[in-house]
This record gives C-alpha cells, sequence and structure tokens, in this order.
C-alpha cells in the first residue's frame, strides 16, 4: 500500500486504508522538503557570491578551495542558528531510525540516534589522506584548514558529486526489516536511495510518502496531533 499525502491533513482526505499504518517498527526516509519550515536555504541559494550547488562539486574545492572554505563558514554558522522543526522532533520522540539525504543535522538536533547520513554532514571536517573526522570549529583555524593528524587539506564531511554515499548496506538492512517506511519531503529521484523505496515495494510494506506540509503530517502519521484515532480507524474515516 503506497498513500500519498500532501496538502494539509484532514481526516476526511485519508484514506481508509491507512488505519493498517503501522506505528511501531517504522523507519523514515528524509530529504529536502522535511527541512523547509527550518529556514534553510537551498541548493539554488546563493552564499558568499557561490552558489550552493557548486560546492557540492569536487571542482571547486580543489581550485578555489579559499573561496569554498569562505561559503562553507557563513553556511556553517548560519546552519548553527536553525532549529529542527516539528515533523524532525516527532520522529525524534518516537525513536523512528532515519536514513536521511541532508547534510544539515537536524535530525541529530532534534534528538534522533539512530541517523543515517547518507549525503555525510556539515557538521564535520575529512582528510581524504588520513580518513580522520573533525569538528567543523577547525575551518576558523585557518583559511584552509589542515588536519590535525596528517597534515594534508581537509575536506568538507559532505558527500561531493561523483562519490559514493555513505552506509548505504546499513540502510539496506533497516528498510528490510521495517514494518512501514515513511517517506518525507523527498522525491527519490536518485539512485540508490530509490533502490531503498524498491525494497519496500518489493516487500509489501505500507508506505506514507509526505511531498509537503512535513511539520504537519509527521506528527499526524505518529499518531501525536490531529484526529489521530479516527485517522487510524476505517469506521470513522
Ligand atoms: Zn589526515
Amino acid at each position: 500500500m503506497l498513500y500519498y499525502c500532501s496538502g494539509k491533513p484532514s481526516a476526511k482526505r485519508v484514506h481508509r486504508h491507512l488505519w493498517t499504518w503501522p506505528k511501531s517498527h517504522l523507519v523514515a526516509i528524509t530529504g529536502a522538503g522535511i527541512s523547509v519550515e527550518s529556514g534553510l536555504p537551498t541548493v539554488d541559494d546563493t552564499v558568499a557570491g557561490i552558489p550552493l550547488r557548486r560546492l557540492f562539486q569536487p571542482t571547486i574545492w580543489r581550485e578555489e578551495p579559499l573561496a569554498a572554505f569562505r561559503a562553507y563558514r557563513v553556511i556553517v554558522s548560519e546552519w548553527r542558528r536553525k532549529r529542527p522543526n516539528r515533523a524532525h522532533l516527532a520522529l525524534a520522540r518516537a525513536e523512528v531510525p532515519i536514513i536521511t539525504q541532508n547534510i544539515d543535522g537536524l535530525h541529530r538536533a532534534a534528538g534522533s540516534t539512530r541517523v543515517i547520513e547518507l549525503h555525510g554532514n556539515l557538521r564535520e571536517l575529512r582528510c581524504d589522506a588520513c580518513g580522520g573526522i573533525f569538528q567543523s570549529d577547525l575551518a576558523w583555524k585557518a583559511p584552509i584548514p589542515t588536519c590535525p593528524t596528517c597534515g594534508e587539506f581537509l575536506r568538507p564531511g559532505f558527500v561531493l558529486e561523483g562519490e559514493e554515499v555513505r552506509h548505504i548496506a546499513r540502510a539496506v538492512d533497516w528498510v528490510a526489516e521495517a514494518r512501514g517506511l515513511l517517506i518525507v519531503g523527498t522525491e527519490l529521484q536518485m539512485t540508490p536511495v530509490r533502490e531503498l523505496y524498491e525494497l519496500a515495494r518489493g516487500r509489501n510494506v505500507p508506505i506514507a510518502w509526505v511531498g509537503d506540509h512535513a511539520e504537519d503530517w509527521v506528527p499526524y502519521l505518529l499518531g501525536e496531533e490531529g484526529r489521530s484515532h479516527s485517522l487510524f480507524c476505517p469506521g470513522e474515516v
């Protein structure tokens, strides 16, 4: 069963089959749409003169690292002021394991502990030479920060274009054991995250796909808000 959720939730709009929606053993896959209400910039925005889209390309970090890190510092400062919204918080309270395409760290900020960040995150810097991972604070110590362990230049902790996503094997394990899949704020156009969806479809587990108004839908689907009892009872929908 695949249920699309868009627009503001209301019991009348919810299909009666949603009563089978499980409340435990869920796994959530999230993307940029879940963070919209938190006021984060999107890839179409420009920061410190650099289109965000370019910061996800490896060339700028090789060829213009000074400019890239200047933009990085602006972004990290801005991101640190952002707060998780009701969708992040509801997932954290329900202890739903999360597979996210986001690098904003808002799931962890909300208190979620089981989080797979497929595309890495902003709060860390990495060393490709020795594999070290460090806090983003190092980006303020030098115009181009270097690795405290081996002295090589560091790079951002998020995945750049052409690189493999992280922890996909663990994400597959989670989805393979889930009794329900909650997809929030992503079109799942990219592989391999699309394959996680296909896996859940193949297992025939219920899927709720939240396209917009995540901050309303997610608490609702987790039974926190609205007429959740009637939502899950076919006789009253
Ligand atoms: Zn190193």
